[in-house]
C-alpha cells in the first residue's frame, strides 16, 4: 500500500529567461571559442541528454560525453581532464563533484536548476524523515547533495524498482522522494509500502492523457515511449516505460518505424542517432488541464547556451563546491546503488 502526504513546501517557480537565439555566424564563433578554451584549460565538456542539440554535438565533437546524470558523473571521474564542464542542471554538477572531489567542476550557470530539486529542500524533507524514523529513505538522483546525504539509498529510474523490491523483501517500509509520479509508478510495480514526497518534474508533468490518446489515433502504428516521471494515466498508455537511456534503446530496437516520445525533446538528438531511420514524434503537452509551461523542453536545460559556455572560464560564480563532509555522506548511498547494480548486473542509468 502507498500513503500520500501533502507536499509541505510551496514552490512558486519563476521560469528563467531563455537565452538569446544566435545566428549561424555567432554559433560558429562561440563553438570555435569553446573548442579552443577546452584545450587550453585541459577541460572536458559533459552534457545531459536534455540540453540543446548543438551542446550535445559539441560535447561529442570535443571528446566529451552525452548521457544521464550518473553516467555524466562517472565519465567525469574516469576522464583525465582537470576540469569538468557540466552542461545540465545544478544537481548534476554536484553529483559530478561528489564523484570527483579533486577536480574543478564548472557549469555555464548555477541558476540552471530542477523543479524536483527545488521542490525538496533539505529542511522540510529532513523533518519529514524524522517523523518516520522506522522508514528507509530512498531518493531519486534529481536531488541536492544535502538530500542525498540524508538518504539511505539514492536511485536512478533504471534501478529504482529493483532497489525497492530488494528493500521490500526485507520488510522495509519506504520514504520516497521527490518525484510523486515516479514514486507511484514504482509503488504500482512493487506493491511496496511507500510514503511519497509530492514533487514533480515540470516537463513530464505536462504530458496529457487526452493529447497522447489523440496522437496515438493519428499515428496508430507508433510505439509509445514514456518516462516514468510522467503522470500515471500517460504511463498507462505506454508500450515502454523507462529511463532516458532505456527509451533511446527502445527506439532503436523496437520494430516500429514511428515512436511517440513522452520525455524532454532534447533526447531526440541521441535517439535519432540511435534510430536514424525512424520517425520520432514528441508527445503532446496539450489537453485538458494543460498549461504548456514547459512544452516538452526543460527551461533550465535550455540555459546551457553556447554563449554562456564560451564564458565558463571567465565567470567567477559558476564553480560547484560541495562541502567535504557532506560529499562523503552523499557518496555512501550513491555507492550503495552502484554496488547493488553490480551485484544484480543491472546497468545503472537513468534520468536523470
Ligand atoms: S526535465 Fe524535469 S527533472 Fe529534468 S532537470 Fe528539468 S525539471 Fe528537472
Amino acid at each position: 500500500m502507498a500513503a500520500e502526504i501533502p507536499i509541505p513546501v510551496e514552490i512558486n517557480i519563476p521560469f528563467p529567461k531563455p537565452p538569446a537565439v544566435l545566428n549561424s555566424t555567432e554559433q560558429e564563433y562561440y563553438r570555435e571559442r569553446i573548442i579552443a578554451l577546452l584545450k587550453q584549460h585541459n577541460a572536458v565538456l559533459i552534457a545531459h541528454y536534455y540540453t540543446d542539440p548543438e551542446i550535445q554535438a559539441l560535447a561529442e565533437e570535443t571528446g566529451g560525453f552525452v548521457g544521464d546524470s550518473l553516467e555524466m558523473a562517472k565519465f567525469g571521474a574516469q576522464h583525465p581532464a582537470d576540469t569538468l564542464i557540466i552542461a545540465g542542471v545544478k544537481f548534476m554538477g554536484e553529483t559530478a563533484k561528489i564523484l570527483s572531489p579533486e577536480k574543478r567542476v564548472l557549469m555555464p550557470t548555477l541558476e540552471a536548476t530542477c523543479s524536483l530539486d527545488l521542490g525538496c529542500p533539505i529542511g522540510p524533507f529532513n523533518e519529514f524523515c524524522n517523523q518516520h524514523p522506522e522508514r528507509t529513505v530512498v531518493v531519486y538522483a534529481n536531488t541536492s547533495a544535502a538530500v542525498k546525504a540524508r538518504a539511505d539509498w539514492v536511485v536512478t529510474s533504471s534501478i529504482a524498482v529493483e532497489v525497492i523490491e530488494h528493500l521490500q523483501a526485507k520488510d522495509e517500509k519506504i520514504i520516497w522522494g521527490p518525484d510523486k509520479h515516479l514514486g507511484a509508478y514504482i509503488q504500482n510495480q512493487t506493491g511496496a509500502d511507500m510514503l511519497l514526497w509530492q514533487g514533480a518534474c515540470i516537463v513530464h508533468d505536462e504530458f496529457k492523457f487526452q493529447g497522447l490518446e489523440k496522437a496515438m489515433n493519428l499515428y496508430p502504428e507508433a510505439a509509445v515511449l514514456v518516462h516514468p516521471e510522467s503522470p500515471k494515466k500517460v504511463v498507462e498508455l505506454a508500450d515502454v516505460v523507462g529511463s532516458t537511456s532505456q527509451l533511446i534503446k527502445a527506439a532503436q530496437t523496437l520494430p516500429h518505424q514511428q515512436a511517440i516520445v513522452a520525455t524532454d525533446k532534447g533526447i531526440f538528438y541521441k535517439m535519432q542517432q540511435a534510430a536514424p531511420d525512424k520517425e520520432l514524434i514528441i508527445a503532446p503537452t496539450a489537453g485538458e488541464g494543460a498549461t504548456c509551461r514547459s512544452c516538452a523542453h526543460c527551461p533550465w536545460m535550455k540555459m546551457n547556451a553556447l554563449q554562456l559556455l564560451a564564458g565558463v572560464f571567465e565567470a567567477n560564480d559558476n564553480e560547484i563546491f560541495v562541502e567535504s563532509a557532506l560529499a562523503q555522506k552523499a557518496l555512501l548511498p550513491l555507492t550503495k546503488m552502484v554496488n547493488f547494480a553490480q551485484d544484480i548486473k543491472v546497468l545503472v542509468k537513468g534520468n536523470i
